[in-house]
């Protein structure tokens, strides 16, 4: 038998998955060899090998993993070893078949190391084996065939969040990345999709051979591959009970679905869904979601070799759309920046949305397929990363083109309300937006000068006091105006952030498809009364009660717009800083983001207006 071999990462999405090792199929990375590869392909296989992880192994040291890129170094520097490439190139001109040449050269080479004295050194002969498959790999053009038949755990470097939905109803049990944390894509789609999920994992974990049976527990942040048998009969009877539950849990769902969500006190709450994909549309709206706050629609298109036109754009909403008749449609246009860039545009000067507004022909293909299927549903259309009234206006008007065209009336355009400095100013887009949606994934990495996709960034982190004024000034910016106002962001389904937003008097709320009972419970679960005393603690202010915080409808008219461009980022992120340089100068004014330094609250700070955490079952039993 197998001795089981243990890979740690970061939880980002809870559960147990179980299923066989699987390292995907990009096709990305196809090369599409069908003769024999020569010596110069051998050659090349191994250098791609070394480039690639030592790119890796500079990534993890920019995020602090000294010790991970050290491990990962070593394997840059076994792959360019003339001692193992060589002897490969030596016994494919010899006559051997590539794929054995270089099982040979790994092999011959492996035995030396573990014949050595030192234990450390001995081990290395593990990394040479992977090093020889990940160069077979390179040289077959993909690292695995398509998926297993049976359930599986899929295992790569980053793992794509399009992969996910692709994969998430052909027996996708788990996903473990190298790179990314909990708020990447690839996590929040793990998330909505009720996925277990580990990110920032052990690099070794690459060397896990594919087909080999793993247990994924994302409660304790551990892939086990070939477990023994007393582990696996344990898991798998934890996961029969998990299913039941998730069973009776998703029953219950349904028969609340579509019944009015109110906090302990009776304050109305509206909990639509964030998808990208029909099944997570679907996922949602039986979880009880009134309709969907925001469709991402870039995660369809990341590995597109150029702008979508309509019939993609259809292709795409149509089956989502179709499952929103009469209720909320929210999408959003193609938000192309942080790690959602496609192919075409990873080297192009501008990313994002004024990559979008550039390409009118592009603006206009989706705003036309989203009028088109949206028909029949209450469509909205969300400006992602807004930071100037320009922006927002060249849309109105792009809309208001395709509207025409169709033959429709323009249905309302919102902001995503995700730079510190558009919500430090908000009270002028309320001028310009007839909604905002809270992005406190952008927003918090921002605020708090971090990675965005890096381990320190989690939803909770929304709980800063720095983070939580700006949205206070939102809210009250919105409801000054008559202008609604949501949180989209994972922060809105976090135990620790989900009341505080209650307490600014934050009345619309989009969570992940799978967490949609799990945060109805929770609102159910708050005193608004309290979370508004709570959330005024955090923000240093006194708030009112909750009788006065939904919007007024009442309230006088918009302010006058303080300048046609307010918005400048205060700083920029990775997240941000490739598309903005030239734009920020051309589009943007001026005025700073008031962020004061602050401590973050801890759970024992809040007091009884937070309900405790979720556990291993309330996430699981969504999913
Ligand atoms: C956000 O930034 O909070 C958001 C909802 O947008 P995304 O996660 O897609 O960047
Ligand atoms: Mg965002």
């Amino acid at each position: 038998m197998t001795a089981p071999s243990r890979y740690r990462g970061q939880p980002v999405s809870e559960g147990i998955g179980l299923g066989e090792i699987y390292h995907g199929d990009s096709p990305a990375t196809e090369t599409g060899h069908r003769r024999p590869p020569t010596e110069d392909e051998v050659r090349a296989a191994f250098a791609a090998v070394a480039r690639d992880r030592a790119g890796l192994a500079a990534e993890l040291r920019a995020r602090g993993q000294d010790q991970q890129a050290m491990i990962v170094d070593i394997a840059a520097l076994i792959a360019a070893d003339p001692a193992l490439v060589s002897p490969a190139v030596e016994a494919l001109r010899a006559g051997a078949g590539a794929a054995d040449a270089i099982r040979q050269a790994g092999e011959a080479q492996a035995a030396l190391l573990a014949a050595l004295p030192d234990p450390d050194l001995a081990q290395r002969a593990g990394d040479v084996r992977q090093v020889a498959q990940a160069a077979t790999d390179y040289l077959n053009g993909s690292t695995a065939g398509p998926p297993p038949a049976a359930k599986f755990i899929l295992v790569r470097r980053e793992v794509d969040p399009a992969d996910l939905i692709r994969l998430a109803e052909a027996g996708l049990a788990g996903a473990v990345s190298v790179g990314g944390g909990a708020s990447s894509h690839a996590a929040i789609i793990a998330r909505g999709l009720g996925l277990p999920m580990l990110a920032g994992a052990d690099p070794m974990v690459l060397g896990a051979q594919s087909g080999h049976h793993a247990i994924l527990d994302a409660t304790t942040g551990e892939l086990i591959v070939d477990p023994p048998e007393p582990e696996l009969a344990a898991v798998q009877a934890t996961a029969a009970t998990t299913a039941r539950t998730a069973t009776s849990a998703r029953t219950e769902a349904a028969r609340a679905a579509d019944v009015e969500v109110r906090t302990a006190d009776g304050q109305p709450v509206t909990l639509l869904c964030n998808v990208a994909s029909a099944a997570e549309t679907r996922l949602g709206l039986s979880g009880g979601a009134a309709g969907v706050g925001l469709l991402r629609t870039e995660i369809a298109f990341t590995t597109a070799a150029d702008w979508p036109a309509t019939p993609d754009h259809l292709a795409q909403l149509t089956p989502i759309l179709s499952l929103l008749r009469n209720r909320p449609a929210v999408i959003r246009l193609l938000d192309f920046s942080g790690d959602k860039v496609p192919p075409f545009l990873r080297s192009a000067r501008e990313q994002g949305l004024d990559a979008l507004l550039n390409n009118p022909g592009a603006l206009g293909a989706q705003l036309t397929a989203m009028l088109r299927a949206g028909r029949g549903t209450r469509l909205s259309v969300l400006v992602p990363m807004v930071r100037s009234l320009a922006e927002v206006a060249a849309v109105r008007a792009a809309l208001a083109e395709a509207a025409a065209a169709e033959g429709l009336v323009p249905p309302k355009l919102g902001i995503m309300v995700e730079v510190a400095a558009t919500a430090a100013n908000a009270a002028a887009f309320a001028t310009a937006a007839d909604f905002f949606s809270i992005g406190t994934n952008d927003l918090t990495s921002e605020v708090l000068g971090l990675d965005r996709a890096g381990q320190a960034t989690t939803p909770a982190r929304a709980a800063d006091p720095r983070v939580l004024t700006l949205i206070r000034q939102v809210a009250e910016a919105a409801a000054a105006s008559n202008v609604a106002v949501s949180v989209c962001g994972d922060a809105a389904a976090d135990p620790l952030v989900l009341p505080l937003l209650l307490g600014l008097g934050i009345k619309t709320l989009s969570v992940g498809a799978s967490r949609v009972p799990w945060v109805a419970r929770q609102i159910a679960d708050t005193d608004s009364a309290l979370a508004t005393a709570r959330a005024a603690q955090v923000t240093g202010l006194c708030r009112p009660g909750p009788a006065q915080l939904s919007a007024d409808r009442t309230i006088p008219p918009r302010p006058a717009p303080r300048s046609r461009d307010t918005a400048r980022p205060a700083s920029l992120t990775k997240r941000t800083s490739s598309s903005r340089a030239s734009a920020a100068s051309s589009r943007s004014a001026a005025p700073t983001t008031p962020i004061a330094p602050a401590t973050m609250p801890s759970r024992d700070t809040m007091g009884a207006a937070i309900p405790a955490s979720p556990t291993v079952a309330s996430w699981s039993s969504t999913a």
